[in-house]
């Protein structure tokens, strides 16, 4: 058992003194270091106990590239050192309340935090590529109307610790392992939550953390402009999905409010200093942003910088009255950005049978009464 309370090792995070763990110090949280920073930490540690200095070696790993599910299982070190990691610097987990398998393959997650809001990630294997997708808030504040997270409004920001747990927990699990792709496309705002995602994508991206290669992580933004800088600044090649969702501004803000603080004017004038990859994620909605002139306007915006247009189905849980686009209009709007030089793609639905849009899992569980804290497989339907 831990003796040092998960509240304690919340407290002390990445917020108080980074760099001090032991008998003198509250609990501290490791996992919400910075690799380096951690293995600082550790040596000052382990060196103030006068222990030897191959203990870093033993301890580190267990953060991220070999995960202990707590120190007692780390049996190399001597009990009284298990005993003190415990107490100094209990590994947080996460809780995994829900999961559910669809007939596709793809697994979704719903993880408990320590003060009983709920997360979820979405597991979707798909040849060798296996891509997890986090969650980088509990809620979200930009209210877009297709959106069941959107719905929901904001609860909180996730700590660096809780972002990356979801990937640390399916390394934990057998079944899983190592992800080979991370997309921000859970429930949150990753760039409304910054300095978390910044040392998250640090974290997964860190050969002593998850060594997950900066190409094979998405993070996903409706775009909050100063944050898109600061993601620019980074020297690692992280990709980035925009929310457009429409090209025309008075469609884009129906649809999502966020175009009122950030006008697309504004976004392409943000993307245009990111010389790196962009691809704009567009959900078709009946009526709202599916016409030869929004195809046209869409085309008009994407083709100079050289954006991939990734067109996806409307998943239920938004707004009542959205209507998803059917398949022959999808291919003609498809058809219609090619002839204008447009790179698109069209992604099918996965997941649908457990609801594996942002944000579903949680609304679906808040609803029922009393859901088994229990794995759950759905039925196929
Ligand atoms: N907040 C970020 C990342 C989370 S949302 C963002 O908006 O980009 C991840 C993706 O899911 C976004 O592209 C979002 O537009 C999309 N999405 C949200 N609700 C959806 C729905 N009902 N159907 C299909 N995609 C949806
Ligand atoms: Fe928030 Fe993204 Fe959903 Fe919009 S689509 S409400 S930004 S999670």
């Amino acid at each position: 058992m831990q003796m040092g309370s998960f509240s304690d090792a919340r407290d002390s995070s990445h917020r108080a003194a980074p760099f001090r763990l032991g008998r003198r110090h509250r609990a501290m949280n490791l996992l919400n270091l910075t690799p380096n920073d951690a293995e600082r930490s550790i040596a000052v540690w382990v060196a103030e106990r006068g222990e030897p200095p191959y203990r870093l070696r033993q301890i580190f790993p267990r953060l991220w590239t070999h995960p202990a599910a707590d120190w007692t299982g780390v049996t190399e070190l001597p009990r009284a050192l298990i005993d003190d990691l415990t107490t100094s610097a209990p590994i947080c987990r996460l809780q995994l309340q829900t999961r559910q398998t669809s007939t596709d393959g793809t697994v979704k997650f719903l993880w408990r935090l320590h003060d009983g809001l709920a997360v979820e990630s979405v597991w979707i294997p798909e040849g060798r590529r296996r891509t997890l997708c986090i969650s980088s808030q509990a809620g979200c504040a930009f209210g877009c109307v297709f959106c069941a997270t959107g719905r929901m409004g904001f609860q909180r920001h996730l700590d660096p610790w809780e972002i990356t747990g979801q990937v640390r927990e399916l390394l934990l699990d057998p079944e899983f392992g190592k992800p080979t792709n991370v997309v921000f496309m859970g429930m949150g705002e990753p760039l409304h939550n910054w300095d978390a995602v910044d040392k998250a994508l640090t974290i997964l991206n860190d050969p002593h953390g998850f060594g997950i290669g900066a190409r094979h992580i998405t993070v996903s933004t409706v775009g909050i402009v100063p944050k898109l800088a600061r993601l620019a600044a980074r020297p690692e090649q992280f990709r980035l999905a925009i929310s457009l969702h429409a090209a025309v501004s008075e469609r884009r803000a129906a649809i999502m409010p966020v175009e009122k603080k950030y006008p697309i004017g504004k976004l392409m004038e943000a993307l245009r200093a990111f010389a790196r990859r962009i691809t704009f994620e567009y959900v078709l909605i009946k009526g709202a942003n599916d016409s030869v002139r929004d195809a046209d306007e869409l085309a008009k915006i994407a083709t100079p910088l050289g954006a991939l247009v990734n067109i996806l189905p409307l998943h239920p849980g938004g707004a009542a009255g959205l209507t998803p686009v059917a398949a022959g209009p999808t291919r003609q709007f498809a058809r219609r950005l090619k002839e204008l030089g447009v790179n698109v793609t069209v992604r099918r639905s996965r997941g649908l049978d457990i609801s594996a849009a942002c944000g579903q899992l949680r609304t679906e569980t808040d609803l029922a009464a009393s859901l088994p804290s229990t794995t759950v497989t759905s039925s196929s339907n």
